[in-house]
């Protein structure tokens, strides 16, 4: 099967349905809901593949807010594309409307090409919740989410087009110090103050950031400071996210992180205690050839794509994924100049016309990867192969 006429078939598939996938993604734009909360977008984006000739079911693992569909027309291997589609407190700021619309479109496009150029194999839409907070992919995972699937993709939104650079991996503790309550003029010397020991927590991961290598982040907000200026607070709480490129500095930085926290209660004569906020990830493996097919598709489309670009910071669930089977994570530019997610430049980035217009890429090259991996044996062999490097 020509190449070529794969793409145009799928770029016209698209087409007829930019209208409507555009309309659905500002629709979950207006409707943001939080992670294992995401009844509307699910329900809308189970119902729209239903309409287009996919039988998607929500409910897939028992996990409300996630879906699935397959579709085949002859036998072969398994390509899955997922969908994302919760959002922040704020609203749609890292565009998960945009993902989970890009990632239906494709799948649409592709079950139409697959049927009428009579290509094997299996195409699974697969609709993941709770990325930003709850690890979904992950519980999704050790679910059996990806059992006779044999490569995953999905596309995200970011300020320009690029290949997946890979990501980092990331822990999330809640830390609590416990002291002593005391009138904070009159009688301070009977207190034990928690606030103090948080602050000089904040002051030891600033002072190791001079001792890490870049593959790492580490960067926290303070939860909980005390009730009043004159009450010596008795319990303070911050959070932390630990990141890292590097699994073996990931447990290093983790393993600091515990020194330091151990070492400021000590400083203090506070107790504490150290809880994870949310599911761990793993750094993601990007897939060279689904990389490379991914950014043809959308050379092909008029995306200038740069040459060189710094390794992912950010961290996602789609790692888990990725370290499970063969996959990738591309990005579409949706700005004409660099922004950054979880902003509110980015959260109307995502309901922007260039964004909407990115998307419908996105989707052309989401579609156009899946059937390539579909219909050509060598590609999938040359992507197995990078796998297993
Ligand atoms: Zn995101």
């Amino acid at each position: 099967m020509d190449k070529d006429k794969i793409f145009s078939a799928i770029k016209s598939e698209v087409e007829l349905i930019a209208g409507e996938l555009k309309a659905l993604a500002l629709d979950i734009w207006e409707h943001p809901e939080l992670a294992w909360k995401e009844f509307y977008a699910a329900e809308k984006l189970t119902k729209f593949l239903q309409d287009h000739a996919i039988a998607a079911q929500a409910n897939y693992l028992d996990f409300p807010t996630a879906f699935r569909g397959d579709v085949s027309f002859k036998p072969g291997a398994t390509f899955a594309l997922a969908a994302e589609y919760d959002a922040l407190p704020p609203g749609h700021a890292c565009g998960h409307n945009l993902i989970g619309t890009a990632a239906v479109g494709a799948a649409i496009a592709a079950a139409r090409v697959m049927k009428k150029l009579e290509l094997p194999g299996t195409l699974v839409i697969m609709g993941t919740p709770a990325e930003e907070s709850g690890g979904g992919k992950v519980k999704m995972l050790q679910k059996g989410a990806l059992n006779g699937i044999d490569a995953v993709m999905m596309a995200h939104p970011s300020w320009r087009t690029q290949p997946d650079p890979g990501s980092t991996a990331i822990r999330r503790w809640n830390v609590t110090f416990h002291g002593v309550s005391s009138h904070a003029a009159a009688a301070p010397e009977l207190g034990v103050n928690a606030l103090d020991a948080v602050m000089m927590l904040f002051n030891a991961v600033s002072f190791q950031r001079q001792q890490m290598p870049d593959a790492c982040r580490i960067h926290g907000i303070v939860t909980h400071g005390g009730k009043m200026p004159n009450i010596i607070p008795e319990s303070a709480s911050c959070c932390f996210y630990l990141r890292s490129s590097n699994e073996e500095w990931m447990e290093k930085l983790d393993g600091r992180f515990d020194n330091m926290v151990k070492g400021v209660a000590m400083a203090c004569g506070c107790t504490y205690t150290k809880e994870k906020f949310s599911i761990d990830c793993r750094s993601r493996k990007p897939n060279a050839f689904l990389n490379k097919a991914y950014c043809d598709a959308m050379r092909q489309q008029g995306e200038n794509i740069p040459v060189e670009y710094p390794e992912g910071r950010g961290s996602s669930d789609f790692g888990d994924f990725s370290r499970a089977i063969p996959g990738a994570h591309p990005y579409f530019g949706i700005a004409d100049h660099k922004i950054g997610a979880h902003s509110i430049e980015f959260q109307e980035a995502s309901r922007s016309e260039l964004g909407l217009a990115s998307m419908l890429k996105a989707a052309v090259a989401l579609a156009y990867s899946a059937c390539k991996f579909l219909n050509d044996e060598e590609f999938r062999n040359e992507v197995k192969a990078d796998f297993a490097r």
